[in-house]
């Protein structure tokens, strides 16, 4: 049985609101009580609109931002009881993909000294430093001449390699692709996946991926769990997603989506009425129940307990409980 490398328990993120002298406080529940693992070897796809907490929630497990209250657990070491140089010593065993490659490529750098950096500050012996460099650009697709040019002298996709390139490195337990692919031409688009699908089959990665994207989660994850306002509302294999998919929120997700699968059971696109809650202090029940037509007078008062409905597939609503 695989060991399970990610495991996410209770994850709670509140951005604090007004300045000091500011009479407006209260909270942004960016992320409330989330729970998740990830097996070795294995994608999770976190899916939902902007504002859905998904990129909080893989800032806090790469320890970039502090979670309200949560415990995270890589390979069995929780993150969350680290002091700052054990983060810093932790953060080799953790790769990070940004959506914008052209941001996140420091551009006063050549792709050797960029590709260098992450071994020098985790003490890769030095010898060994030039070897691993250039092993990891021929798994990206790039070659050895590329290493003493700069960011801008290559195309977004291949910005994108560079990226991942740094990421995988040092050869992490965990890689968080955040919208890896958002900022490229649809063009190059599944070059990336392709590349990404097959790193994952030679080193045996494991991947968080984060997008609000439904047909490239469909594509590249094993498990999908669907965000609304800071909650995992549903959570199943990915190999059933479009025909078993049960919360209305992800069904109304499901019929926006532009999907050429004729096995698809959503004909007809579902437009959803009533206000988008506040994540400012929110109501206690339900966050869906402004906007849901299923809603009962329990889903204005307590929120449903996240339920596991068959096997592998959980579900946060009272119609199925
Ligand atoms: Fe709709 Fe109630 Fe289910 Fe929420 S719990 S999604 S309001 S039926």
């Amino acid at each position: 049985m695989n060991k399970k490398i990610l495991e996410v328990k209770g994850l709670k993120k509140y951005f604090p609101l007004g300045g000091f002298f500011s009479r407006k406080r209260g909270f942004l529940h960016a992320v409330n009580n989330v729970c998740f693992s990830i097996t070795r070897g294995e994608t999770l796809g976190l899916v939902g609109k902007s504002g859905s907490g998904k990129t909080t929630i893989g800032r806090v497990v790469l320890r970039l931002i502090e979670p309200t209250a949560s415990e995270i657990n890589l390979d069995g070491i929780n993150l969350v009881k680290l002091n700052g140089r054990e983060i810093q010593r932790t953060r080799r065993k953790m790769g990070v993909v940004f959506q914008d490659p052209k941001a996140s490529l420091n551009p006063r750098m050549t792709v050797k000294e960029i590709l260098h950096r992450p071994l020098a500050i985790h003490d890769f012996p030095k010898r060994e430093r030039l070897d691993r460099i250039l092993d990891v650009l021929e798994s990206v697709g790039l070659e050895p001449g590329h290493l003493g040019r700069y960011p801008h002298e290559f195309s977004g996709d291949q910005q994108q390699r560079i990226s991942v390139a740094r990421a995988i490195i040092l050869n992490p337990d965990l890689i968080v692709l955040d919208e890896p692919t958002s900022a490229l031409d649809v063009s190059v688009q599944a070059k990336i996946l392709n590349l990404l699908t097959d790193l994952q089959r030679e080193f045996k990665l494991t991947y968080l991926f984060i997008s609000h994207n439904l047909t490239v989660i469909q594509y590249i994850c094993d498990w999908v769990a669907v965000m609304y306002l800071g909650k995992i509302v549903e959570l199943t294999k990915n190999e059933r997603f479009f025909e078993i998919m049960k919360h209305p929120y992800t069904i109304s997700l499901l019929s926006a989506a532009p999907i050429p699968d004729p096995k698809r059971r959503y004909e007809e696109k579902i437009l959803l009425a009533g206000e988008i809650p506040s994540p400012i202090n929110p109501h206690p029940g339900c966050r869906f129940h402004p906007r849901c037509s299923h809603r009962m007078e329990v889903c204005k008062r307590e929120q449903p307990d996240f339920t596991e409905v068959e096997k592998d597939h959980s579900v946060a609503c009272y119609l199925y409980h």
